[in-house]
């Protein structure tokens, strides 16, 4: 009998204090025995590159990673996400291998843009979301306006499970509502160390706990697990007022894996044959292997080491001998896996991001987007005898998902795409440590790009024929459209009605 999954991710814009909750987390999950840990690995980690060196300089995370633990008979898979905005891509991504997510906010300053769109992926997808309210411990904006702002900006209902007992300078604690207890500061630090009590409120905080129960929905696990409710926590990460409470708190309500979108026909993670889908691929932190990593997220049946997986569309079966289970202290070999488990597929890249693989042959998970690029440059060769070795790199990276690649129909200039600043900066100092080739980016005369389809082929047809100098290929020989900017995109769609011209597309 295996235990009960959860699996999921944290959402938030970069310096809501995500790190320091993952860290907590991993604590009280009896993971990690020292706060500080994971940051410190994360240092270590990133002298590795010179990939590795501009998440130095620039002291951002650009990797991501499953850490996995256990707590009161459930087995959570905590799965990172590149917080950093230019890496939005690669983090909408890791949200399509989880159940639910904890989206942690900073009291004071509401909701940011980052944690917007990242909901907005998760709303897609119906993931259900627990909301923390982070540094209540700090002056934070009232309680009242950040739960309006929740409910307003996100269109959710949203259920107050705690109170905090003033912010900042008043800080005397966080009262749970359902128990009446409050846990108190304690000491210089002013950290939680246990003491929780049931005295009694001022005047004024006796007020705002009344209105606030009067005037939020009262929590309703089905709503939340719709996701049309979400329920609030405010807590303090770096004070410990929380970690332990989220952690309950998923284990109760957070929904164990889901049905997953598939054709023929979603699967049940109680389907007896193994099946799973990749959401990521990050090249081996050595530049002299080109190893990668695919991260599968395993949807139904039992995993067993050595089993025979097949990529569904294309490719002969693979034996995977050693993949990989995350736990936070180290990467250890797995002898069995659980849907909602992530494993790590070594391999030397055959698996793409999107990829099935599964015993049966005949599955395929739907739903893995790829975004239409915000940013398009043109790749100049500084060494013309280079062209094989540059396409193989493009091709690498598209494979991850560092940046998208388009071959234009006519003209030898390929044209990369990203969502972010960052990702060229990435992308060029790869180029040139794990490849050796010498590139520079121009400006591209096109500034976004569209994945153009059609009922009838002959429409698609029409229309390339008619703008062959603005068509590309994808690294899948899609056909797309690149275009001068947004509104173009806009003029020419009222031009060919029989067209679609989609900003994300689905493997
Ligand atoms: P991330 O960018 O979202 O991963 O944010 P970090 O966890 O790195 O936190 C950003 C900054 O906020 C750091 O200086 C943290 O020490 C600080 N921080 C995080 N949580 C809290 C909190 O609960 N209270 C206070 N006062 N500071 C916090």
């Amino acid at each position: 009998m295996t235990s009960p999954r959860r699996t999921f991710a944290i959402i938030s814009h970069p310096d809501a204090g995500k790190t320091t909750l993952t860290e907590k987390l991993l604590y009280v999950g009896g993971a990690i025995h020292l706060a500080g840990e994971v940051k410190a690995r994360g240092a270590n980690r990133r002298a590795r590159s010179d990939w590795m060196k501009i998440e130095q300089q620039r002291g951002i995370s650009v990797t991501s990673s499953v850490m996995t633990f256990e707590r009161d008979g459930i087995t959570f898979n905590l799965l990172d996400t590149p917080g950093h905005e230019d890496f939005s891509e690669d983090t909408y991504r890791t949200l399509t291998a989880v159940d639910s997510a904890v989206m942690v906010i900073d009291a004071a300053k509401g909701i940011e843009p980052q944690t917007r769109k990242l909901f907005e992926v998760c709303r897609l997808r119906s993931v259900p979301i627990i909301t923390f309210v982070n540094k209540v411990d700090r002056e934070g904006r009232p309680p009242f306006e950040l739960l309006d702002e929740i409910a307003d900006v996100l269109a959710l209902d949203v259920s107050p499970m705690n109170w905090p007992i003033g912010m900042g300078g008043e800080f005397e604690g966080v009262m749970d509502l359902a128990t009446r207890r409050i846990s108190r500061p304690e000491g210089d630090s002013r950290t939680f160390q246990g003491t929780v009590d049931e005295a009694p409120l001022s005047d004024r905080f006796a007020e705002e706990v009344e209105l606030a129960e009067a005037g939020y929905a009262p929590f309703d696990g089905d709503a939340y697990r719709h996701g049309d409710l979400t329920p609030v926590y405010f807590g303090s990460a770096l004070k410990d007022f929380g970690p332990a409470e989220l952690i309950s708190a998923l284990a109760a309500h957070a929904p164990p894996p889901r049905p997953q979108p598939a054709e023929p026909a979603p699967v049940s993670p109680d389907d007896g044959e193994v099946t799973g889908f990749v959401f990521k691929v990050q090249a081996n932190m050595d530049p002299q292997h080109r190893d990668r990593i695919a991260f599968m997220r395993l949807c139904s049946g039992t995993f067993k080491r050595g089993m025979k997986l097949t990529p569904t569309g294309h490719g002969k079966p693979i034996a995977v001998h050693s993949p990989i289970l995350f736990f936070a202290q180290d990467r250890e070999i797995a002898d069995e896996a659980f849907p909602g488990d992530i494993i790590g597929i070594p391999n030397h890249g055959t698996l793409r991001v999107g990829d099935t693989l599964s015993e049966r042959a005949d599955v395929r998970f739907t739903g893995l987007p790829n975004f239409a690029p915000e940013i398009l440059r043109r790749v100049a060769l500084k060494d013309p005898t280079k062209t094989k070795q540059l396409r193989k790199a493009l091709d690498d990276m598209a494979e991850e998902g560092v940046t998208q690649v388009f071959y234009p129909e006519i003209g030898s200039n390929w044209i990369i795409g990203v969502v972010g600043q960052l990702q060229l900066d990435v992308l060029i100092s790869r180029l040139e440590t794990e490849y050796k080739v010498a590139a520079a980016l121009e400006p591209a005369p096109f500034d976004t790009a569209r994945w153009v389809s059609a009922a009838n082929p002959a429409d698609l047809k029409a229309f390339t024929d008619l703008n062959r100098a603005a068509m590309a290929k994808d690294r899948d020989g899609n056909p797309v459209f690149l275009a001068k900017s947004a509104w173009e995109v806009g003029y020419v769609a009222d031009r060919y009605p029989a067209v679609t011209f989609a900003a994300t597309r689905e493997r």
